[in-house]
């Protein structure tokens, strides 16, 4: 409940972080910080700007510009790399497997390719494994929601690191390889969102190499936008669809957006989208031809038409997906608790996904085994037709919705024409998959939701089309099965627009944009009635402090003296370096107002007032600690330092512990008033929460002074002190919680 507290507020200190139990959602991390999206406009910036003029302007747009044309080529490189490594990979991979089923028809001679299935997998699998678990585990799962958190203002540790692209290029590759239930999608928006922020620095930390070109880029705000487009170009190279990339940053992402960073976005996607595809072409003996689809196709509908009478339907089948998506984000958490208590050590988190792997293997050789679905060759919708349990000229219809990669089955569900698969075949792959895919999301590898969730949607999308196609046998089954894909993955990420434009997209029907539209609002609206995306309840679990778009409702009677912290530290204009240090090893805050005491005899009879002159972060202090910009008795350093003293050190300052200084420089001073920010946003102590909020959210604030009526600084407000307010919804009621502070 809400708390009212005079020029108080909360402790943050580490006695008042609590002990949250395994699987908590509320609580906040204390462990993660945030990013500074404002923009320091001291006088050192004020100077620089001066000097530099027009031209130093149209440099910094032009070589904006350039920069997203070259994340946007390099994502695709990316993307190239995977796609072709995957194809060689698994083509290998099922024609050993096609050559152990040759000349196998009966349950007795299905050992040898079973083994040879599982090892071919396994290996995969143990290394993608290894490599999250032991080098970098930031690379693991699709990466959406720290990419997520990333853009509204959270410093996710080791997220934008060239060592977790690595990782995960390596690791994407090795789920395909090893047959799990992980699309190279999402983790495209990661490599996509990493690729930006390393391309646009111009060095290199994990190398320790810095090419001295685009340092102006180096501060957090340009670094979001082009993590936004990084993502949005991600996206274009993994679905082939630049709009539905630019909505997908703007819908899941973007705390910020203005309609400059919308072009350059879509400048972005485009050359990502079209340098993949003249590649792929030029690889499959088509150059030239920019016609090539994107990583994942999903192939040519020759008909999507619909009428009226379908749109029914199509709400009843967004139910459906909202409400399995939802039992899919439920059963998700308390898998996940499962893990947190009894898969906490590291070897314990690569044998999972070994047995993972093993378990879907398994059942993919049992499912051949006991069902027989025989089809004639020809209609065969894999590459690799198994003839198990068949005659001559047949295949074997189960084994080729296990045997080929979840793109090429999802592609199979939506055009293979209704006699392919039996209802059994499809109600059976469905189950598994539904499973399958929850168990694996979440395991120590590198895979994303999307295809899988499109994939389990497809089949029971395929098994209403094959209903309705029972009354109507002119119905086109295909578009049954792209609207229950559509539901189901709606309802597990509660995507919108940006997954219709994807979708449609990919597809490139822009006619069946309506019936997208309307499974995917349904599916998000049941699946909001019951939990969270999987996305944010990933967020919540994992403690972040994300704001929210809005701030909680009825919050009106909550003012900035409720949330801000008092006493707060703070600094004087003239500071000695002793004090800054004694603080600095103190207090662990990122951000001090910067006072000065006036007496004023003329109006307060000589009281002294504490008036707020400005904002310095910590950051700022140790690069002036670093360089020893104090002002002596007969030195003053302090003129050698301008903008770039402080983008050398950016994105990784110091400890305030590392930091060597001599006895005589703790009685010397600095001035902070060159330095810090001179224009911070303050607000009166009575201003509304909601109001706050979105001034935090706008404006991509970090702190924000509050001062009383006399204009004196009263305290201080973070955007944690504000994600703190939680908006629960639930089965139609509206809660608001507040979190706890823990340093899980
Ligand atoms: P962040 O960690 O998000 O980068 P920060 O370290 O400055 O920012 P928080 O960790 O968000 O601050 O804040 C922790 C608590 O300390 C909050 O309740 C906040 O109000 C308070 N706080 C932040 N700065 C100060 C300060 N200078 N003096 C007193 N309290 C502060």
């Amino acid at each position: 409940m809400y708390q009212s507290m005079d020029f108080k507020g909360y402790d943050l200190s580490n006695e008042s972080e609590e002990i949250v139990p395994i699987g908590s959602l509320n609580h906040l991390s204390t462990k993660y910080e945030s990013l500074d999206y404002e923009v320091i406009e001291n006088e050192l910036y004020r100077e620089e700007e001066q000097k530099k003029g027009y031209r130093y302007v149209v440099q910094k747009d032009f070589s904006r510009w350039m920069t997203f044309f070259w994340i946007g080529v390099t994502i695709a490189f990316i993307g190239i790399i995977i796609f072709i490594s995957i194809e060689i990979g698994t083509t290998f991979k099922f024609n050993m497997i096609k050559k152990y089923f040759d000349g196998c028809t009966e349950a007795d001679c299905m050992v040898k390719p079973y083994f040879v299935a599982l090892l071919l997998n396994l290996i995969p699998s143990l290394v993608g494994s290894c490599l999250i678990v032991y080098v970098e585990p930031m690379a693991k799962g699709s990466g959406i929601p720290a990419v997520k958190c990333f853009l509204n203002g959270i410093k996710v540790p080791r997220l934008i690191r060239l060592k977790t692209l690595v990782v995960k290029v390596i690791g994407v590759t090795c789920v395909a390889l090893g047959g799990m239930w992980g699309g190279k999608e999402g983790p495209m928006i990661h490599a996509g969102s990493i690729v930006a922020a390393g391309v646009s620095q111009g060095k290199s930390t994990t190398f320790n190499k810095d090419l001295g070109a685009l340092n102006f880029f180096r501060e957090d705000h340009e670094k979001r936008d082009f993590v936004s487009g990084g993502a949005a170009a991600g996206i274009a190279a993994a679905f082939g669809a630049p709009v539905g990339g630019l909505l997908f940053s703007l819908e899941e992402g973007a705390s910020f957006w203005n309609q400059a960073l919308t072009w350059r976005t879509f400048f972005g996607s485009m050359v990502s989208m079209f340098t993949l595809h003249s590649v792929l072409s030029a690889y499959h003996g088509h150059p030239g031809d920019l016609t090539y689809k994107g990583l994942l196709n999903f192939g040519k509908f020759d008909d999507l038409s619909y009428h009226i009478l379908d749109i029914p339907v199509f709400v009843l089948m967004g139910i459906v997906g909202g409400l399995t998506g939802a039992l899919f984000c439920h059963l998700n958490l308390k898998l996940f608790i499962f893990r947190k208590r009894y898969v906490n050590k590291d070897w314990k988190k690569v044998l999972e996904v070994l047995i993972v792997c093993a378990t879907t293997v398994t059942i993919s050789f049992l499912l051949i085994l006991f069902t027989s679905d025989c089809k004639k060759l020809g209609l065969d919708p894999t590459d690799h037709p198994i003839q198990f349990g068949c005659n001559d000229g047949e295949f074997n219809a189960m084994a080729a919705l296990w045997f080929q990669l979840l793109e090429g089955t999802v592609r199979s569900l939506f055009h293979d024409t209704p006699d392919v698969f039996n209802t059994t075949t499809v109600v059976y792959f469905c189950i598994c998959a539904y499973f399958i895919t929850l168990w694996t999301y979440g395991v120590h590898f590198s895979g994303g939701v999307l295809i899988p969730g499109l994939c389990t949607g497809a089949a029971w999308g395929r098994l209403v089309g094959r209903a309705v196609f029972h009354f109507f046998p002119n119905t086109n089954i295909g578009i049954y099965s792209l609207i229950g894909a559509a539901s189901q993955l709606g309802g597990i990420t509660r995507m919108t627009i940006s997954l219709t434009i994807i979708l449609v997209e990919a597809t490139g029907s822009i006619t069946f944009g309506l019936p997208l539209m309307i499974c995917l609002m349904t599916a998000k609206w049941v699946g909001d009635f019951f939990s969270e995306s999987i996305y944010d309840t990933q967020i919540e679990l994992s403690g972040m402090p994300l704001l929210a778009w809005d701030p909680p409702p009825l919050s009106s009677n909550i003012y900035a003296n409720n949330l801000m912290t008092h006493p707060v530290i703070t600094f004087k204009t003239k500071e000695t370096v002793g004090n800054i240090v004694k603080i600095l090893k103190r207090y662990s805050h990122n951000g001090f107002p910067v006072i000065e005491y006036v007496q004023n005899y003329e109006l307060d009879e000589g009281k002294t007032k504490c008036y707020l002159r400005g904002l310095i972060l910590r950051s700022q202090l140790i690069v002036l600690l670093e360089n020893k910009v104090f002002d002596g008795p007969l030195t003053n350093y302090w003129d050698s330092v301008t903008m770039e003293t402080f983008r050398e050190d950016y994105p990784r300052y110091s400890s305030i512990e590392d930091i060597e200084l001599l006895q005589n420089d703790l009685k010397l001073t600095i001035d902070l008033s060159r330095f810090m920010n001179p224009s911070p946003y303050i607000v009166q102590h009575t201003m509304s929460l909601p109001r706050v909020f979105k001034l935090f959210r706008a404006m991509g604030l970090r702190h924000i002074v509050v001062v009383n009526d006399s204009n004196e600084v009263a305290g201080i407000v973070t955007r944690k002190d504000l994600a703190r307010y939680k908006v629960i919804r639930h089965m139609g009621k509206i809660s608001v919680t507040e979190l706890k502070f823990s340093s899980k």
